[in-house]
């Protein structure tokens, strides 16, 4: 008898619930592996997916499954090969991973079905049109609306109710749907449109860049192209995405969130027309399901996409483009904490393609791997086009102390930009109006009661607000201690938009941070207004620094750069170089040459000067050196524990046991390479009334490193839970904070 019940099929479901394993169900009938099923899980209905995982044959009795979701697999093997591989390098629950991977229509349960009716009209070709006019002639906005398809004419209904001869029709929908059901007018595909020849030609470094790509193009290669900011790497991506499409191939192009912004799609729709889909959070959900869908089954020539579209099923991807691959934005800095540029990486070898990287400042892993030759390097040290390298000079700030934030010689470089009517960037990367609000008396300081930190005074509600925790209160007129006047610290982009202000009353001045542009449509619109040259001067944080291909900018100003020289993080002087080099990089991108202004107390340090000189290859040398001394990334591999406790005695328990049991295993499995630091407090000890500890994991030999955090994360999922207290494993983490 228990035959029978034995005889249905068994599959392996991965769920989106934090536990590193997946679950067995039966159903009548095999499924697919990359199909949707809802599936009974604890007391809930979950969308899960089928995983080709081997079923646990100890366990006999299984629940059923209650409803394939998807006729075919709605993840082709190698991609669900690809997120498996994900699952397990950053040792996050497969099911979490998958859920993150979709997108948000896809992680529900509904039957999906594809996103494209044919939604061009044009003309029934079988009847003339004189004919068709002529028979019309009685309902006048009919004979409009098919007359506006004349020539061959293929529109949607949203270009036809734009057409000016149409203005005067209200119902357009209903006039073409009678026009159809009369079947004058019929829907259709419209067929893609021409490519365009790519018009501009390349310069020397350009075509050798190119040329060494179009040599290494069968099989998996990394290609990393340094070069400065301004000297054409989008323009060879855009040539060798040219010939993947000659080829009827497709290519992803992954580029930070900030910079996938309209002026760089434009740039590729004017190429490649209707063949450039989007995907990233600033389009709608149906729009990202579209280009999903449009992704997988080939008609997407180029997917311009964030981070999470490196998960994207492409029918016939050729190639993979990273674009500004040093940047931060690539890693995801909460749950499932995965690097794209990395997986892009991955992805590529999987599908034996080629990938490209590109960055005017790359990051020392990628650096490194070309020099050790891993990667094929391609160096462009010339701005394309007629612009040149800003320069860079140094403001001492021992010589001149800033007054509000800003230096005399800061002042005047201003207003000669004024005079010049030329536009002018002034980068902090601080929000608010002031970061310290400290009494004059006794000291005493806003702090957040919920965080260890300062709370940052903001004038434009004129609150206190904390940046870790989201926490406000009213701002105090005198010291709740000794009742004697407060003053404010230091300057945010708020403190220095307003001495501009008091400086140049007859200035347009834009503030351009996270608190003034909340919105892709705001950045967008922000945006258009500097290119438009309705702006003097923009006040921004490192929203500000990346990508933008401002041509009127011919000033960039660096207002407090120091912070980044006090960090005890090894990775700052990295961040620093890369987000001065960026920022300078706005500077005179345009027909006139650019300067940039930094102001520092420290102008003789060593990577002020590198900065100053533009001088990556100096940079990654001592950079290089220092982290080799250290026994750092790139030359060692790092995974950090993160404990986050009510209570602080508890967090700090649960990581020394962890990190006893991490000392057992290393010693039993003798993992010589493995260096397992002591438990410490996170340098932001408490946020949001979490008190933070964490636990550094070091390995020259990543292989042992992976081997260790398997039994040992398996470990602490076992022990017994609490809501009071939460843990994490970063693998590779980005920030040690
Ligand atoms: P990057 O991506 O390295 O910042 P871009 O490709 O955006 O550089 O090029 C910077 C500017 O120079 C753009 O306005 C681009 O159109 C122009 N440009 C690029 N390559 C050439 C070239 N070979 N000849 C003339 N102009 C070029
Ligand atoms: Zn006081
Ligand atoms: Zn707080």
């Amino acid at each position: 008898m228990p035959l029978s019940i034995e005889s249905k099929p068994i599959v392996s479901v991965a769920v989106p619930v934090p536990l590193r394993r997946t679950f067995d169900y039966q159903f009548e009938t095999e499924i697919e592996p990359g199909s949707r099923v809802i599936v009974p899980f604890r007391n809930r209905q979950l969308v899960g997916m089928v995983i080709p995982t081997l079923p646990d044959k100890s366990i006999t009795k299984h629940k059923n499954i209650i409803h394939v979701l998807d006729d075919q697999p709605f993840i082709p093997p190698t991609i669900l090969k690809f997120y498996i591989w994900s699952a397990n390098y950053y040792h996050y629950p497969i099911g979490e991973v998958i859920h993150t991977a979709l997108p948000p229509n896809v992680r529900m349960a509904i039957k999906l079905s594809n996103p494209e009716t044919p939604e061009h009209f044009i003309q029934n070709p079988k009847f003339p049109e004189a004919d068709v006019l002529s028979t019309l002639v009685r309902a006048r906005k009919q004979q409009l609306l098919y007359s506006s398809l004349s020539d061959g004419k293929c529109l949607r209904l949203d270009e036809i109710e734009k057409l000016p001869q149409i203005s005067e029709i209200r119902n357009v929908r209903s006039g073409m749907q009678s026009l159809k059901k009369k079947g004058l007018v019929l829907q259709i595909h419209r067929p893609p449109t021409e490519i365009r020849p790519c018009e501009i030609l390349l310069n020397r470094e350009q075509s050798e860049t190119l040329s060494k790509i179009k040599a290494n193009q069968l099989g998996f290669h990394t290609h990393l192209i340094h070069g400065i900011t301004g000297s054409g790497k989008t323009e060879i991506y855009i040539h060798t995405i040219h010939d993947c499409l000659k080829r009827g191939r497709q290519v992803l192009v992954l580029v930070p969130e900030i910079s996938l912004t309209k002026q760089l799609v434009d740039r590729f729709i004017n190429r490649f027309g209707d063949r450039v889909h989007c995907y990233h959070s600033g389009i709608s959900k149906s729009e990202r399901y579209r280009t999903w869908w449009k992704a997988g089954n080939g008609t997407a020539g180029v997917i311009l996409g964030t981070r999470s579209a490196v998960f994207m099923p492409i029918l016939n991807l050729a190639k993979i483009i990273v674009d500004e691959e040093h940047d931060l934005s690539f890693k995801q800095m909460d749950g499932f904490r995965y690097h794209a540029r990395d997986l892009a990486i991955k992805r590529a070898s999987l599908e034996e393609i080629p990938i490209i990287l590109g960055s005017a400042t790359p990051s020392m892993e990628s650096m490194h791997n070309a020099h050790s030759g891993k990667y094929h390097l391609s160096i462009l040290r010339k701005r394309a086009g007629k612009a040149n390298l800003p320069k860079i000079e140094f403001i001492d700030l021992r010589l001149q102390p800033p007054h509000y934030g800003l230096s005399r010689q800061m002042i005047s470089a201003i207003d000669k930009q004024l005079e010049n009517s030329q536009q002018t960037i002034l980068y902090i990367n601080r929000r608010g109006y002031a970061p310290i609000v400290e009494c004059s008396h006794c000291k005493w300081q806003a702090n957040c009661d919920r965080c260890d930190a300062y709370m940052t005074y903001h004038k434009t509600n004129d609150r206190l607000n904390c940046h870790h925790c989201g926490n406000t209160s009213s701002t105090p007129e005198f010291c709740p201690q000794c009742r004697s006047p407060l003053f404010l610290r230091g300057s945010g982009t708020q403190r220095i938009e307003e001495s501009l202000e008091r400086l140049f009353p007859d200035a347009s001045i834009l503030r351009f941070d996270r608190d003034k542009i909340r919105s892709f449509r705001q950045l967008q619109k922000t945006l258009d207004f500097i290119n438009k040259g309705q702006v003097d001067i923009i006040v921004g944080t490192r929203m500000i620094s990346k990508g933008h291909d401002f041509h009127g900018v011919t000033l960039v100003g660096i207002i407090n750069p120091d912070q980044g020289l006090y960090s005890i993080d090894f990775r700052a002087p990295e961040q620093l170089f890369q987000d001065l080099m960026q920022v300078s990089g706005r500077s005179g991108r345009g027909k006139d040459p650019g300067r940039v202004y930094i102001q520092t107390y420290h102008p003789e340090n060593q990577y002020m000067q590198m900065v100053c000189g533009q001088d990556y290859d100096s940079f990654f040398a001592s950079c290089r050196d220092e982290r080799k001394a250290a026994d750092v990334p790139p030359f060692s591999s790092f995974a950090l524990w993160r404990i986050e406790s009510r209570k602080q005695e508890e967090g700090f328990r649960l990581l020394q046991n962890i990190k006893h049991h991490g000392d057992r295993l290393r010693a039993s499995m003798n993992f010589k390479s493995v260096q397992i630091m002591d438990p410490v407090l996170s340098p932001i000890i408490r946020i949001d009334d979490w008190h933070r500890f964490q636990l550094l994991v070091n390995a020259t030999i990543r292989t042992e490193l992976h081997q260790i955090l398997n039994p040992w994360i398996t470990w602490v999922e076992n022990l017994p839970t609490s809501p009071k207290l939460r843990w994490s494993l970063d693998i590779d983490p980005m920030e040690m904070y």
